[in-house]
């Protein structure tokens, strides 16, 4: 009897053989959605030198400290600002100079009096306002300072990242290459989507959407299509995936105990593997191990994960398995997904000692988060699976789950 792991136990197992892949450089625009392979450190002040936030005066407080709307204080204008330009012209006592919003602030300034505070004629301006030293200026590196970290390496790029790395001047980045992910299908009865569908056949959906989960992951599925249940077929087509060059192999099917479940017995004389009983549910078979290359004779074993046959349990073992390896491999730390507390809207009976992660619908009402179950809970009902947004944690420790219970759901989207 394979040994019986909790959920941490096995996904800590798993994570161990796992490590951040190589970093490849890109032009910034081609890493959104990616993950940072190195820190960036600003080389230079953000802005690069103080500038105005308003259009209007730059002038010394000292000459306006007194300065109101009944006895305004009168400068002469001895300069005009615009951004993207520098003067020499420093404000010297009894003077100002015109300036605009991203100006750099000119010599001798110290404040700025936006110009709704002010009139001007000819020559002449006249100041209602008595700002502060330093009043709307930004200083230089207010945003950034030079030689600070400003974006860590494991970071996923957004948007905000790229404007940050186009401000530093970066127009190529180096980020973490994606994994690829080898995805096959085992069963004499599992047939491909676009095949006519004989007696006894059902279609490969296993294969689908273990690749969406890899994409979502941000890593490239290599499809490899249906192994029969046959030590040979299983063979060679373990084989010519590890061809392909992959840096994770997953199987479905064939790990739990029915006669023909040979893919145990396959993976077990290509590498060395584990086979365990996970406590939970959907999901409780797993293979995990690594398996040599013997077609190019590779340095390196490729980690494989068999999962289960069952539409869900296949997806729930990505989801609490590959899915952090995933993120592993692309030296992503933050794989957990984030959770509500919810009320269990529906009881949930026959509770064994595994963990259940029900597949639940949560809507914010009356002032809280509330579960609802989404269908049959079967590890063969992928409706359920379709109409859900979480998955409700029951605890291994719960003889059953009331309804009105307090649960923690993670949420999926
Ligand atoms: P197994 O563990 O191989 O006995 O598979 C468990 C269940 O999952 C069986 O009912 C299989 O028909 C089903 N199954 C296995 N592989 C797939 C697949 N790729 N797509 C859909 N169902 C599958
Ligand atoms: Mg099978």
């Amino acid at each position: 009897m394979e040994p019986m792991l909790s959920v941490e136990d096995a996904l800590e197992r798993v994570l161990s053989v796992f490590s951040p892949l190589e970093p490849e450089r890109v032009p910034i625009l081609e890493s959104v959605d990616r993950v940072l392979a190195k820190d960036v450190y600003a080389d230079m002040d953000i802005p690069p030198h103080a500038n105005s936030s308003m259009d209007g005066y730059a002038v010394l407080a000292a000459d306006t400290a007194r300065a109101s709307r009944e006895s305004p204080a009168r400068l002469r204008i001895v300069g005009e600002l615009a951004a993207g330009y520098v003067t020499e012209t420093p404000v010297t006592p009894g003077t100002a100079i015109r300036i605009m919003t991203g100006a750099p602030i000119p010599p001798g300034a110290d404040a700025v009096v936006k110009v709704e505070d002010t009139v001007s004629q000819g020559e002449w301006v006249d100041v209602f306002a008595a700002p502060p030293v330093g009043q709307y200026i930004r200083p230089a590196g207010e945003d950034v300072r030079q030689g600070s970290l400003v974006l860590p390496r494991g970071v996923l790029v957004r948007p905000q990242e790229i404007g940050m790395l186009a401000t530093l001047g970066r127009a190529e980045v180096a980020i973490v290459r994606r994994p690829r992910v080898a995805i096959l299908a085992t069963g004499d009865e599992v047939v491909e989507i676009e095949a006519p569908l004989a007696p006894g056949k059902i279609r490969n959906a296993n294969s689908y959407s273990n690749a969406a989960q890899v994409i979502m992951c941000g890593g490239i599925p290599i499809m490899l299509g249906i192994a029969r249940d046959r030590i040979e077929d299983l063979t060679e087509k373990i084989r010519m995936g590890l061809a392909q060059g992959v840096d994770l192999f997953l199987t479905s099917g064939g790990v739990s105990v029915g006669d023909f479940d040979i893919v145990k017995n396959v993976l077990a004389t290509e590498g060395e593997i584990h086979f365990w009983r996970v406590r939970m549910k959907p999901g409780k078979p797993l293979a995990f191990g690594q398996i040599d290359d013997p077609t190019t004779g590779s340095k390196r074993p490729v980690p494989v994960l068999g999962l289960p046959g069952n539409p869900v349990s296949v997806m729930l073992s990505f989801e609490m398995f590959v899915r952090p390896a995933i993120f592993e491999m692309l030296g992503r730390t933050d794989w957990p997904r984030p959770r509500v507390e919810a009320a269990l809207m529906d009881e949930i009976p026959h509770k064994d000692n595994r963990r259940h992660y029900v597949r639940v619908r949560v809507e914010e009402q009356a002032g809280e988060y509330r579960a609802f179950l989404t269908g049959g809970q079967g590890s063969g009902i992928l409706s359920s699976m379709v109409k859900a947004n979480g998955l409700a944690i029951i605890p291994e420790d719960w003889t059953h789950a009331p309804a009105g219970a307090r649960v923690s759901v993670l949420l999926l989207d």
